[in-house]
């Protein structure tokens, strides 16, 4: 693996990625699709690597896998929409314009950066590059290093398929996305924790640099007494323990109605048992914590509360139980900072606008999720709280919806992504006025101005 780099190859990729921007040939949408379709038929013929390598950096199960080559879908999704997204939209004029019309053409941007995270660590290099690729822009993408062999088969896909002065891989840790970040680039795609976003965002700043920055927090789950307990334990624990709770939309603690608190926990101790047996440590379904760091961080979450079910770890393998704990100080690290891991905090409330209050008190989540059957509480939920985005009656399914702009707001991010989205994130919306100078409606803007206000005033409304 290339751990190391020296400013002048960066520098030197950078210029030779210009000058092939230049060339504007990643504007023609025909390379465009030829290179969707290269990228799609590379992850195909690689679809075994990436999930050994999800299976050796995170003990990924293969279904689990197969979340990540989804992003096959999102290519097609890509092709299918194309022509439709690079077509100059037109939009209304006013009078005064005429004769004249109004267009939006989306331009690519450039070279845009792309900077990854361990926890799904294939698909979220690659699908922000689909929008990257089908917006015309040429790539460099600098995949986790946490998450190693994943980042190889990124490399090693990339480099096989793409010639480096269009899209390149620049594997490494920190000191690499250092010398990245110090660098001028068009655009910086960046999904990972809300503290590196800030430095991401601060390094951009000294060149003017647009950011997107797709991070994490702590996603409330609230489940009110009316619904079908069994139905909503089925679907919180396994959004929760996912991925060993290492997904950036896990539900991060249940906001739980007093009244069904004990029915919710029991059967959410009988789902997980359902899903992993007995002992969830044998389970081929469940993963494994990323990192000795990260496994550090999660067990001293563990003596933030009480726990109620599981709380059992193993260092050599990384292993901690899923994970009930309740009376969870709020000052407390695990009601302070994001868990990212198989930890959930139960809080109770008595009624919903405690709820309601206690999640507004906080930072703008990335997802909010909401158990209940009442319609007009649901409405009221979605008007009177802020985040990315609300999941009613499921969690982390919402990912799934392509023409959903996926992103946070406020400190769980800026900027979204996926289908449109992506095209529009790495596009530049350029306005164009186009007129002709056979006549001049309105002339009435030329000086002298001398009896003239009295229209002005009229056509501009005083
Ligand atoms: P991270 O912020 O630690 O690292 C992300 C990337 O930043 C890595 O490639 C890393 O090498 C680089 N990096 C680390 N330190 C850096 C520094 N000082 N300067 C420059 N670059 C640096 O995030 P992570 O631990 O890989 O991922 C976990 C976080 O990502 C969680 O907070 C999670 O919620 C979030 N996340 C968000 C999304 C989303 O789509 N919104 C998806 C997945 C993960």
């Amino acid at each position: 693996m290339q751990t190391m780099l020296t400013t002048t190859p960066i520098i030197d990729i950078l210029e030779q990625q210009r000058q092939f921007f230049a060339t504007g040939k990643t504007k023609d949408v025909n390379f465009r699709k030829e290179q969707l379709k290269n990228l799609k038929q590379a992850i195909i013929n690689n679809k075994e690597a990436i999930l050994q390598a999800l299976k050796s950096d995170l003990n990924k199960p293969e279904l689990e896998g197969y979340y990540e080559l989804a992003v096959i879908q999102d290519i097609k999704y890509a092709l299918k929409n194309l022509n439709a997204w690079v077509k100059p939209k037109k939009v209304t004029i006013t009078p005064e314009q005429f004769p004249g019309t109004a267009r939006i053409y989306p331009e690519p941007l450039g070279v845009v950066l792309i900077i990854g995270p361990w926890n799904y660590p294939f698909s979220l290099m690659i699908s922000p590059l689909i929008g990257a690729i089908a917006a015309g822009n040429c790539s460099l993408l600098k995949p986790s290093e946490i998450a190693p062999s994943t980042s190889q088969v990124v490399a090693k896909i990339i480099h096989e398929t793409f010639l480096p002065n269009y899209i390149t891989v620049m594997e490494g840790g920190v000191e690499v996305s250092k010398q990245l970040l110090a660098e001028k680039f068009d655009h910086i795609f960046f999904t990972g924790g809300t503290k590196i976003g800030k430095i991401v965002m601060e390094a951009a700043a000294k060149h003017l640099t647009p950011v997107t920055l797709e991070l994490g927090g702590k996603s409330p789950c609230i489940v009110d007494a009316d619904v079908k307990i069994k139905a909503a334990a089925k679907r919180i624990t396994w959004g929760k323990f996912l991925n060993a709770g290492q997904t950036c939309i896990a539900p991060d603690y249940l906001l739980v109605n007093k009244q069904v608190k004990q029915e919710l926990v029991a059967a959410i101790k009988e789902c997980i048992q359902e899903y992993y047996g007995d002992e969830p440590a044998n389970s081929p379904d469940y993963g494994r914590i990323v990192s000795s760091k990260q496994f550090d961080r999660l067990t001293g979450l563990l003596q933030d509360g009480t726990i109620i079910t599981g709380g059992k770890t193993n260092p050599t393998e990384r292993y901690i139980a899923p994970t009930l704990i309740e009376n969870v100080s709020l000052d407390a690290p695990i009601m302070q900072e994001e868990i990212f891991g198989p930890i959930l905090p139960v809080l109770e409330y008595e009624k919903i606008e405690e709820a309601i209050a206690f999640i507004n008190n906080r930072p703008k989540p990335l997802a909010l999720y909401l158990f209940s059957k009442d319609k007009a509480q649901q409405n009221f939920i979605i008007q009177n709280t802020a985040s990315g985005g609300v999941c009613i009656n499921d969690t982390v399914m919402q990912v799934g919806v392509t023409e959903l702009p996926f992103g946070g707001v406020g400190e769980s991010g800026i900027g979204s992504y996926h289908g449109k989205a992506s095209f529009d994130t790495f596009s530049h919306s350029k306005s164009v006025l186009q007129k002709t100078l056979l006549f001049d409606l309105f002339s009435l803007r030329y000086p002298p101005y001398k009896g003239k206000l009295e229209t002005i005033k009229r056509l501009f409304g005083s």
